[in-house]
């Protein structure tokens, strides 16, 4: 079937990129296992790897399992093209990789999942890139911290740990005046609850391994692309508006329009970096997002009943749920996630660290892992693990003090976790 944008986002997540399969009928998308396809003839073989006619040469650049799941996110993005890599942290290399070189920089937010924290602040250095956190709620600050170097903007839709969300048209409009493409990672919100490119993103990232496959299973990761970014406009691209060395002198951006960074992602990304999905870990992510809206409904109501309890309960000191009346970022959500705000969120626990530690210890249906967005409902102290090497002020200043505990709300039965919640402050502020 062919993914006619008129179509809802409940029928286009069982059904785009899964035609039935040519060879046999099968109505689920096969796990094409294999390495290699065999080509026609010599020419046809030339023909591939001269992107005359698009097709499958080796698995490390493109799998028909994974097309499916890549189409599949596009269609749901609003995006021209997607390219799946293994895993979150690969699909941010993946997307800064075509932009970047030696003495470039992106101006990035200052609260984000704490890996990609780590990610940008040291290893990228290795690479001669960097990154200059800002608060990317202040749009003066952002402005002031690009330079002609500055190849990017790069935010969360819902930021990690907090649950803040950023204004993504204002930030874009920043991004188009300074000639750079805004990077969004809505992992947190899924297209279910924001598509970022209908805000003026041009790529957007996802670790898939979080709620688009939403249950635990696999890590993974995907760039989509707008299609609607000029690499051409001015002279900081030169990856895509300037003939390629690495393929033979192709200029991306003439040759493939609106498909030159997803051709780029995969013909040099995932050719030269090698950071692909393998067809099984695609087939769970195509599993898991069928359900996709179904799980983000009960997610964020969820996240609003349970939010609502801890806010009037007297052992927390405040809950940061952008979805309560009291928090700042309730007037952002009907503009950027009007299905609901995500079902991430911290609490500041009375009794500061000793309590939140046994806070964390005496939960039950709650898991106390490093992840975030499974059908179960997950805990952190990110003072003592996620966050430890911090100094205080640090913490402090990521909204994950001494005090704070983050919380991510599954889709179970919201009594059950409201009183395991319950049993478990009342332990840790005994
Ligand atoms: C988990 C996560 C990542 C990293 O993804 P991996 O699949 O673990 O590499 C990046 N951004 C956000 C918001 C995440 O939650």
């Amino acid at each position: 079937m062919t993914d006619k944008p008129t179509l809802g986002f409940e029928t286009l997540q069982i059904h785009a990129g899964a035609n039935p399969d040519p060879a046999t009928g099968a109505r689920q998308v096969p796990i094409y296992q294999t390495t290699a396809y065999v080509f026609r003839d010599a020419d046809h073989a030339a023909k591939l790897f001269n992107l005359q006619e698009v097709g499958y040469i080796y698995s490390r650049l493109t799998n028909p399992t994974v097309a499916a799941l890549q189409e599949r996110i596009a269609t749901l993005e609003g995006g021209a093209g997607a390219v799946c890599c293994s895993s979150g942290h690969a699909a941010q290399l993946m997307a800064l990789f075509p932009l970047m070189g030696p003495g470039k920089n992106i101006v990035a937010s200052s609260r984000l999942y704490g890996g990609t924290i780590t990610q940008f602040s040291q290893t990228i250095k290795r690479f001669g890139w960097s990154a200059t956190f800002v608060d990317i709620d202040d749009a003066a600050a952002v402005k002031a911290a690009i330079n002609d170097d500055t190849r990017a903007i790069f935010c969360e839709t819902i930021a990690n740990p907090g649950g803040h969300i950023a204004d993504l048209d204002g930030l874009a409009k920043i991004a188009d005046a300074a000639g750079i493409p805004l990077i969004v990672d809505n992992t947190t919100a899924t297209p279910y609850l924001c598509n970022p490119i209908a805000h003026g993103a041009t790529l957007v990232v996802h670790s898939t391994t979080k709620y688009l496959t939403g249950n635990g299973t696999v890590t993974g990761g995907c760039v989509v692309d707008s299609g609607k970014f000029d690499w051409s406009q001015n002279d900081k691209f030169p990856s895509l508006s300037q003939p390629e060395p690495a393929y033979h002198g192709l200029v991306f951006a003439d040759a493939l329009g609106p498909m030159a960074f997803t051709f780029h992602s995969i013909a040099i990304g995932l050719r030269d970096l090698g950071m692909t999905m393998n067809p099984q870990g695609a087939h769970y992510t195509l599993m898991g997002i069928e359900t996709l809206s179904l799980r983000m409904e009960r997610h964020v109501e969820n996240a609003m009943k349970i939010a609502a309890w801890l806010e009037n309960d007297p052992r927390v000191d405040y809950v940061t749920y952008a979805g309560l009346d009291s928090s700042p970022y309730k007037k952002l959500v009907p503009q950027i996630c009007p299905k609901g705000a995500g079902a991430l969120f911290t609490i500041a626990v009375k009794g500061g660290y000793d309590a939140c530690v046994k806070l964390v210890d005496s939960l039950e249906i709650f898991s106390h892992v490093a992840n975030l967005g499974d059908t179960r409902s997950l805990v952190i102290h990110p003072a003592s693990t996620t966050h430890r090497q911090l100094a205080e002020a640090q913490q402090v200043a990521a909204g994950a003090g001494p005090n704070i505990v983050r919380l991510s709300i599954g889709i179970e039965t919201a009594a059950d976790l409201i009183a395991d919640l319950d049993q478990a402050l009342a332990k840790a502020t005994a």
